[in-house]
């Protein structure tokens, strides 16, 4: 069996709040509703963006600036643990004025514009990060 089970506790629902760094206000919402082990989704507009690519090769993430207003297509996160604190790790794709898209690693200096957030708090033994020789990522355990 893969993976662990948790059941939905709650679900918590708000705006994305202009001019927030978007990765910083997704944790500051983890953090002021406790939730330790948790899924996100969310979609809006951003004044600019910053993604990364992560090399697999070099194992090191290479950023992409956004210096633009670009819409949130989508977004998706969760929220575990990393040093016992929410750690929130979200991935966006955004689009342009011609629609075409682009997205990634979300990174801070990702000004928010306006958009809406999902967050489900899910209850059961949290998840923890903790570097992963294999990849050089910050990974869950496998079991
Ligand atoms: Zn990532």
């Amino acid at each position: 069996m893969h993976g662990r089970v948790f059941t939905s506790r709650r679900v918590i629902m708000g705006p994305l709040e202009r001019d927030r760094d978007l990765l910083a206000f997704l944790e500051a919402v983890a953090v002021a509703h406790g939730v330790r082990t948790g899924a996100y989704s969310f979609f809006g507009a951003v004044r600019r963006a910053r993604v990364a690519f992560f090399d697999q090769e070099a194992r090191v993430y290479r950023s992409i600036v956004l210096d633009r207003p670009l819409e949130i297509a989508a977004g998706v996160g969760n929220v575990s643990l990393r040093d016992g604190r929410p750690f929130v790790h979200a991935h966006v794709v955004l689009s342009g004025p011609d629609g075409t898209a682009l997205g990634g690693h979300l990174e801070p200096d990702t000004i928010i514009f306006a958009g809406e957030f999902t967050l489900w708090d899910l209850d059961g033994a949290p998840l923890e990060r903790s570097p992963d020789p294999d990849t050089g990522l910050l990974r869950w355990p496998a079991r």
